[in-house]
């Protein structure tokens, strides 16, 4: 590992003066405030911490990870498309990603203008790495994304460490579904890989979609430059203050209950979808939803409709599949049944 992430980095980011807020300079908390413009009125009335001190302070105690490896951003989605904006340059560089994917690293690639390369995963959803190989020299290929639980289709990667020790270029992991697989988080490796990124949400088990809130675990050095490119105050105080009051450790307990609630529902649908004639097939998975293959999934979705059941249609993208998000008790045997009366 002998290259910088310097060289990795968008000369105009590199020379970039980030905009310098008035909290940027003065960090105490108490003080007459007559520095930002702010009203003096209200409770609301003040602009938040823009490097979320508290959130990452509690994030680093959970994680046994400094709070200088840690970003947070208005969703993941910020943490991907901030990204492609540290390290590509427009019509220049490349991606990489295996489909079936995210959508997001695709979209966040077309708002950039970066090429994307797209590399099938084999019939077990895996990576073929003898097609990867003649792409990791590419110099102009900065970034690779790997989801993993893949999202739709629910499996762990497999050989995610040989393209960390191959690739010259940004890894990241997108690890969304991580608190719901029996695999390790990549997090623990942004020490061994300063090329790292290691993506984390709030939305999926932690229960906190409305809320907006990504995370990024990666080497000081990387972090340094997502904070240089980010809007100032990317993320509010009301969020910031939902974060911290589910950082709590008797919620952080709850989190965890339903979490294990959700894993058990998702045993019994299993078990459910697999005495379904239309159910021809059912994928392994490591996450909070089923890929299902069907006789017609087109039909089934539409039908699924009608009884006010909506899962995610996925055929155009995997032929004749349907992506099942785990639900409440009561919502999957609503789902069960109005499968049994599709039949
Ligand atoms: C749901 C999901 C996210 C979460 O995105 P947020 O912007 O944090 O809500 C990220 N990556 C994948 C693969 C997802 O499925």
């Amino acid at each position: 590992m002998t290259i910088d992430i310097k060289n990795l980095v968008r000369k105009n980011i590199l020379n970039l003066k980030p905009y310098s807020s008035a909290r940027d300079e003065f960090k105490d908390e108490n003080g007459i405030f007559l520095d930002a413009n702010e009203n003096p009125f209200g409770e609301l009335n003040r602009y938040p911490d823009p490097y979320q001190r508290k959130i990452k302070k509690k994030l680093s105690e959970l994680n046994q990870i400094p709070t200088e490896n840690i970003f947070l951003g208005n969703g993941s989605d910020e943490v991907i498309d901030l990204a492609f904006r540290i390290f590509c340059e427009s019509k220049k560089d490349k991606v990489l990603t295996f489909s079936p994917t995210y959508g997001m690293y695709e979209v966040s690639a077309n708002i950039n203008e970066v090429e994307l390369i797209n590399l099938d995963l084999n019939e077990d959803f895996q990576i073929d790495l003898e097609t990867l190989k003649p792409y990791l020299n590419d110099e102009n290929l900065k970034i690779i994304f790997i989801c993993s639980p893949n999202n739709p289709t629910g499996n762990s990667i497999q050989n995610i460490k040989y393209i960390l020790d191959n690739f010259d270029g940004i890894v990241f992991i997108d690890e969304a579904y991580i608190d719901f697989s029996p695999e390790e988080s990549f997090r623990n490796q942004i020490e061994n890989y300063p090329k790292l990124i290691v993506s984390q949400t709030f939305s999926k088990a932690w229960g906190m979609a409305s809320v907006r809130v990504g995370i990024a675990y990666a080497s000081q050095e990387i972090i340094k430059f997502y904070n240089k490119v980010k809007p100032p105050y990317n993320i509010s105080q009301m969020n910031q203050n939902t974060i911290l009051n589910t950082l709590d450790n008797e919620n952080i307990n709850q989190v965890s209950e339903n979490i294990k609630i959700i894993l058990e529902e998702k045993k019994s649908l299993i078990e459910n979808l697999e005495k379904l004639d239309l159910v021809k097939k059912i994928y392994p998975s490591d996450a909070n939803f089923i890929l299902i293959e069907v006789d017609n999934a087109d039909n089934i979705y539409q039908k699924l409709i009608q009884e006010n059941v909506i899962i995610r249609n996925r055929n155009s993208v995997i032929k004749n599949c349907l992506r099942i998000t785990v639900g409440s008790p009561e919502e999957n045997k609503k789902l069960i049944k109005s499968l049994k009366s599709i039949n």
